[in-house]
């Protein structure tokens, strides 16, 4: 016998009654790239809205082997104990790239997976950074109706993910090893820019000196880097998420910048510019997908192509032309 097929009630009613079923099969809906489950997805997603919004959405970014996986599971179970509920998304960008997964396809997380209070969320399978980017933030929505208060968004430190995580939270922790030679190395320089804080991860056993040390030499870095999140000094700390050491650390430095940022308005002002940026990027792209499918530009466009490779129109005009053209016969 088939099961029941769920309808746009079923959905958001399980939503936010925190079953964990249906919110795992919304998630799937809306992760769903079918143009049949678009509509649905939607007006789930709508109905969902006025119970958004209500939790603390952090990002949290390293290179492969920081810590990322085993910090966020120390940090999330402490939280689980606080009472808070925790959900873990990830924006795995790798996809686009090597088909494979950076983050893991293995099973992450496996102790805060099985706590009542938390909800792990394992990385959704290919498409562009832009399609996964879509996917997180409506899956955070979801989350937050579901009554998770702090969403963790997890990325890998590889081309522009770290760019599109920050654009999709609250605050954005970069994780940090020591490493032989340059600390920098294999971590470009320009994600200290967004980050709102650092953490020298590993800061145990014999690796303890180094890690301070570290995080002296951070500090300085620091102080030629333009701070990430106006009226806040981005600093570096260290911590182990084998023994715990800086955990709490991590957590009441999540709660003082939420407080400090609230009250300068740049909390608020914040998400709605993400808001923003989350249409104009919406709109990029899907009116660049109807340009590219569009039936003119289909068999105009290699001709162009070709034109332009032999030197007979600039590529200006060619793109001019074929704009014209794409007007004219839509
Ligand atoms: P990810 O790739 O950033 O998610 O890194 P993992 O969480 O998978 O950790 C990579 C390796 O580093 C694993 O073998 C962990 O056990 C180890 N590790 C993670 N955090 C710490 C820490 O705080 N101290 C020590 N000594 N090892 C750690």
């Amino acid at each position: 016998r088939r099961k029941k097929q769920l309808d746009v009630n079923d959905y958001v009613n399980g939503v936010l009654e925190n079953n964990r079923a249906i919110l795992a099969q919304t998630i799937t809906l809306v992760e769903s790239n079918a143009e049949k489950h678009f509509d649905l997805a939607q007006e789930v997603i709508t109905k969902l809205i006025p119970y958004t919004g209500n939790s603390i959405r952090i990002g949290i970014t390293g290179v492969p082997g920081a810590g990322k996986s085993t910090l966020i599971e120390a940090f999330g179970t402490y939280l689980c104990s606080l009472g808070h509920k925790v959900a873990v998304l990830a924006v795995d960008p790798s996809s686009q790239i090597s088909k494979g997964s950076i983050l893991g396809d293995k099973t992450r997380m496996e102790q805060l997976g099985r706590n009542k209070r938390a909800f792990v969320r394992p990385t959704p399978a290919g498409g562009t950074l832009g399609g996964v980017a879509r996917k997180s933030r409506e899956t955070m929505l979801v989350c937050e109706a579901a009554g998770y208060d702090v969403i963790i968004v997890e990325t890998v430190g590889v081309g522009q993910s770290e760019t599109t995580v920050r654009s999709m939270v609250d605050l954005f922790i970069v994780l940090m090893i020591t490493g032989a030679g340059d600390e920098l190395q294999g971590m470009k320089k320009g994600v200290l820019e967004l980050a709102d804080a650092i953490f020298i991860n590993k800061a145990d056993g014999d690796n303890k000196l180094k890690a301070l040390a570290a995080k002296e030499e951070y500090n300085q870095i620091l102080h030629y880097i333009p701070p990430a999140t106006k009226g806040w000094e981005t600093r570096a700390y260290t911590c182990s998420a084998i023994t715990g050491e800086g955990i709490t650390q991590l957590w009441d430095l999540v709660g003082d910048y939420i407080a400090h940022t609230k009250e300068t308005n740049v909390y608020f002002e914040r998400r709605k510019e993400q808001l923003f940026l989350w249409l104009q990027e919406t709109l990029q792209s899907q009116l660049l997908q109807r340009f590219y499918e569009h039936a003119s530009i289909k068999v105009n466009l290699p001709k162009y192509k070709q034109e332009i490779e032999e030197g007979q129109i600039s590529v200006t005009l060619a793109a001019k032309k074929l704009i014209e053209q794409y007007d004219l016969l839509k």
